[in-house]
């Protein structure tokens, strides 16, 4: 089974967990990393012969334009990962329909092709900012990939669907492909990527891997930032909780990713979930009301499709 790798292009400093540390007016003058690092990581893959997603922050495409089109040169997908990396949740629908259409129209701009895939930074699609979903579809997205159906305390929809949904909103339709999870003692499981890559022993994220492909019939999706590939990037004075999200174990993400390639089959977003997107363009679809929004409720889309 093909799983999906996605790359979300950020710099070190991208991170929301760093907002309070970093004023955005500072990343103009810090050390850049965001370009070997990502250059890195296209020459692994290469090396492996693997085609990823690169959900890119329009930031970053701004000042790395070659660094975007050789992305696509080397047969990945690149698509949106909003414009300056500010939660969903905070922006409010104004000004996130602002960074979306910003990030998408520089992306676009310079492949000279539609951009498909969207992710918001720090998986902030919540219940709390639903809203964000009708402003995708108006922007022309065809799927997004900013729910994690777990328990957290930054984000989350835990009783979310685990598999991709088609969901209806009011501006039209969207496909949802929801962040890995497996399912264990009756909650969802963060799995297989960033700092659960990092964090959790790397056999549980083999196990959860075979587990989605073998017992679910579903493909993983595993996501990494460039940052994570790099061990000697610049420390930020954050709190502990921070530090260990954000530097712990770094040295073992290529070594991971590494072994994840070599031991299942990975490929773009759009192909490993080929058979979500081409039923949600065929007409099936599950609904997702407003009502859902600010409350605990269900999804009411929180369902296979
Ligand atoms: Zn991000």
């Amino acid at each position: 089974m093909l799983n999906a790798l996605t790359v979300d292009v950020e710099e070190y400093f991208h991170p929301n967990a760093m907002d309070d540390v970093v004023a955005p007016s500072q990343w103009e003058v810090l050390p850049r990393r965001v370009e070997d690092n990502t250059r890195r990581l296209l020459d692994l893959l290469a090396g492996q012969a693997v085609h990823a997603t690169f959900f890119v922050l329009g930031w970053v495409a701004e000042r790395y334009p070659s660094l975007v089109r050789d992305i696509a040169a080397r047969g990945h997908e690149v698509a949106c990962h909003g414009y300056a990396h500010r939660l969903a949740y905070r922006l409010g629908p104004e000004q996130f329909r602002a960074d979306v259409g910003r990030a998408k129209g520089i992306l676009e701009d310079l492949l000279g092709r539609e951009v498909q895939g969207f992710r918001a930074a720090s998986w902030s699609i919540v219940n709390a900012s639903l809203w964000a979903f009708d402003i995708l579809i108006e922007a022309g997205f065809a799927y997004d990939s900013s729910v994690f159906p777990i328990r957290h305390d930054l984000y989350g929809i835990p009783e979310f669907s685990r598999v991709p949904i088609c969901i209806t909103r009011p501006a039209g339709r969207i496909v949802e492909i929801p962040a890995s999870t497996v399912r264990l003692a009756g909650r969802n499981w963060p799995a297989a990527g960033g700092g659960y890559l990092r964090l959790l022993p790397f056999g549980f994220t083999r196990w959860a891997v075979r587990h989605l492909n073998d017992a679910e019939h579903m493909p993983a999706m595993v996501y990494v930032h460039p940052w994570e590939l790099d061990p000697s990037q610049p420390q930020l004075p954050a709190g502990w909780l921070t530090r260990t999200r954000q530097y712990r174990n770094l040295r073992h993400t290529e070594p991971r990713l590494r072994c994840l390639l070599r031991e299942f089959r990975f490929g773009r977003l759009r192909d490993a979930f080929a058979a979500a997107l081409h039923a949600a363009a065929a007409g099936a679809s599950l609904p997702l009301s407003d009502s859902a929004a600010g409350t605990d409720t269900p999804p009411s889309g929180a369902s296979r499709s």
